[in-house]
């Protein structure tokens, strides 16, 4: 499209979706069908049912109470309805003029006289009515209905549909003789016939040739990244005798865990091959992820090579860097090397100071944000990179750090750290193509966190909880919520709750920390609490990731019922470190009905009941679906949107199989598949 094109409102509705392609319309599929195919009378309808009838207006009047609303009363012959309408246009009033004859559709409601509508749509009657039943499409306010109704058939007759599945594997799988254009024109207008819980619980054929396609794309698209790694070299990575790897180990104030010596292994046996390392470390909050790094960074560092560590916000990388400094400074000095530290906020002349650093190899380990792999970033002998909290990093920076490596055809190892567990099942078929080692055991002497759920009207208690914290010496999180879309919002928020507690608490330093802030001030913050002269942070969710303040015993929620089980449990994982008896309070705001929505109730339900990182895992997946929990945690990588990989397991199987005989007996078809299906993003899916 020129640039100079000046795209409609619609239009522009269409782009932000990523509607843009004829095929990406044609996958837009319908949130709901109504049934417009059939008239039928009131006499033969229920209560409750949406219908659609024909009627002659005989009444239609604006009422003044009990509040202003157009009233209208239709007969069809067999009985009358009443319509009823708070809020209308005058066009709309005289469309339905007594004595017109008009199609009505809505939901019938029985009132005191007679059946009612609320808010019915309508149109003049007569007229040939549809055929297919009418979809419904998930939509914004810019974007009509109609206008995207248009759109997508538009687009599903031009996509190219040709079939890509290799001859004879549709006969393999019966449901799947269904061929991709007449199954997709099908979920876009079906016959009126269909049982509507086929298309609903997605067992419909039509529905299960999308949902093996989506599969098999999402299955070729990985294991052609594995082979293309495969291909690819790394330097293979040895610990030296008497090197620092030994050192470290030496040198620790504690014993590494059975978990952590054998995930060490698992991750030492990788880094010594040719092959790039692809592994995904993961371990509850607090089972001590951070020295496994260090250990995997020690043994680049033997072999001679760099390791660059990375983190998703500045705080948290500047805990690591603090940590890995006191472990690795004192080793590294006789050897001539150091950490270096690199951020977005960093003064201009140690940020060169620092780049030289790297440049020169002299940096054995940098540790940063995402500053660590801007362009002017130049490392001398990238090794190893590590990843904390990958699931907060975006893949478009993951693909970036790749391309540090100095040697053409060469990657450096990549390890990544999540502390929010992926079910065994996710682990094995959506990241075919990652190794995961798991830390299934915390450092002995943790005391368990105490969960409780209070409600927010007693917030005063909470108060005086934090004010027996303090006195005894300890220190408080006090976390407030994110609410999606205003920033300035969790601000305010943030300020009240800040304001309240510092007049509450006389004597007692309450600090302030949002995600607005500018970094040297969040720092400052974060070192008043770190160094214990600050009792209590107010925060936003900032915290949430990785911060260690052994110190700290009391974690209080806001809004709990707002946030995320997994969020919830990050935040839950910020207290309990040290010996100390720690507890963390859920403040929840019943909302205006009185009470909190399901989903709500089984989260907070949840954190009291376990604090064990891989049932809640287990029980956020349950809650929330295997979409939206990975969702949550790989922005930017294309989703399944159509297939379940917990329902769809048999559809899985078949497209795991399917997946590596493609690619070596009909390569060009597996790549029109992947093209079809993932488009520009099937390089995402790599990183
Ligand atoms: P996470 O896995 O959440 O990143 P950390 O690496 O921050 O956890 O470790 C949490 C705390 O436990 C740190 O203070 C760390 O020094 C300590 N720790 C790690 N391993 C052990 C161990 N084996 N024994 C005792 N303490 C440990
Ligand atoms: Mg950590």
């Amino acid at each position: 499209m020129p640039e100079t094109t000046v795209l409609s409102a619609p239009q522009k509705a269409l782009q932000k979706l990523g509607l843009t392609r004829d095929i990406d319309l044609a996958l837009h599929l319908p949130l709901r069908y109504e049934d417009e195919t059939r008239v039928v009378t009131l006499r033969d309808s229920r209560e409750g049912d949406t219908v659609q009838i024909e009627a002659t207006v005989t009444a239609c009047e604006i009422v003044y109470r009990p509040r202003r609303q157009l009233m209208v009363t239709v007969d069809d012959g067999s009985d009358t309805c009443m319509l009823r309408f708070f809020s209308f246009y005058p066009s709309q009033q005289k469309a339905l003029a007594v004595g017109t004859r008009v199609r009505v559709r809505g939901e019938l409601k029985g009132g005191f006289v007679a059946w009612q509508m609320i808010h019915p749509s309508f149109r003049p009657a007569g007229g040939e009515l549809p055929s297919a039943l009418t979809p419904v499409y998930p939509t914004v306010a810019a974007l009509p209905q109609t206008y995207l109704r248009k759109a997508v058939l538009g687009g599903l007759a031009r996509a190219d549909l040709g079939d890509t599945f290799p001859p004879g594997v549709s006969d393999t799988l019966k449901p799947l003789v269904w061929p991709l254009r007449e199954a997709l024109t099908f979920l876009h207008q079906p016959t009126p016939d269909v049982a509507l819980a086929t298309l609903e619980d997605r067992t419909h054929p039509a529905w299960q040739r999308l949902k093996a396609e989506e599969l098999l794309a999402q299955q070729l698209s990985q294991l052609q990244s594995k082979r293309e790694r495969e291909a690819l070299c790394s330097p293979a990575l040895v610990a030296q005798r008497k090197g620092l790897h030994e050192q470290l180990l030496a040198a620790l104030p504690f014993q590494l865990t059975a978990a952590q010596r054998r995930v060490s292994e698992e991750i030492a046996h990788d880094l010594g091959r040719k092959v790039p390392m692809h592994r995904l470390l993961q371990g509850d909050v607090g089972s001590g992820k951070t020295i496994v790094a260090a250990l995997a960074a020690s043994i680049a560092t033997d072999a001679g090579w760099q390791c660059a560590l990375m983190a998703p916000t500045e705080i948290l990388a500047e805990q690591h860097f603090r940590k890995l400094i006191g472990w690795l400074d004192p080793l590294l000095a006789p050897k001539g090397l150091r950490v270096a530290w690199l951020t977005g906020s960093q003064k201009k002349k140690e940020r060169t100071e620092m780049l030289s650093l790297v440049a020169n190899g002299e940096a054995a380990l940098v540790i940063g944000t995402h500053a660590v792999i801007q362009d002017q970033v130049q490392f001398k002998k990238l090794g190893l990179a590590v990843i904390d909290e990958q699931h907060r990093f975006g893949v478009a920076q993951r693909l970036a750090l790749r391309a540090k490596m100095t040697e053409p055809g060469q990657e450096p190892h990549l390890l990544m750290m999540s502390a929010t567990p992926i079910p065994r099942t996710l682990a094995m078929s959506y990241y075919a193509d990652l190794d995961v080692s798991t830390i299934d055991e915390l450092p002995p002497g943790r005391t368990p966190v105490i969960t409780k759920l209070i409600a927010d009207t007693r917030r005063d208690e909470v108060t005086e909880r934090i004010r027996a914290q303090v006195a005894h010496g300890r220190q408080v999180y006090w976390v407030c919520p994110l609410i999606e879309e205003s920033e300035t919002l969790d601000l305010t928020n943030a300020t009240a709750t800040h304001e309240a507690l510092s007049a509450a608490l006389p004597g007692v330093m309450v600090g302030l920390l949002h995600s607005r802030m500018p970094a040297p001030e969040k720092k400052a913050m974060m070192s008043l609490f770190t160094s214990g002269q600050m009792s209590v942070l107010v925060a936003t969710t900032v915290i949430e990731v990785g911060v260690d303040v052994p110190n700290a015993s009391l974690m209080v929620i806001e809004h709990a019922e707002r946030f995320g089980l997994s969020q919830l449990h990050q935040l839950r994982g910020r207290v309990g470190r040290g010996a100390a008896a720690s507890a963390c309070i859920l403040l929840f705001a019943a909302g205006e009905a009185g009470r909190l929505g399901d989903s709500a109730t089984a989260r907070l339900k949840a954190m009291v009941q376990t604090a064990d990182g891989f049932e809640i895992a287990r029980r956020d997946l349950e809650i929330r679906g295997p979409g939206e929990f990975l969702g949550a945690r790989q922005s930017g990588a294309p989703l399944l949107r159509f297939a379940d990989l917990v329902l769809d397991a048999q559809l899985l199987e078949w497209a795991r199989q399917l997946a590596p005989l493609m690619l070596d007996r009909h390569p060009e078809l597996a790549q029109k598949h992947v093209a079809r299906w993932l488009g520009g993003k099937s390089e995402y899916l790599k990183a």
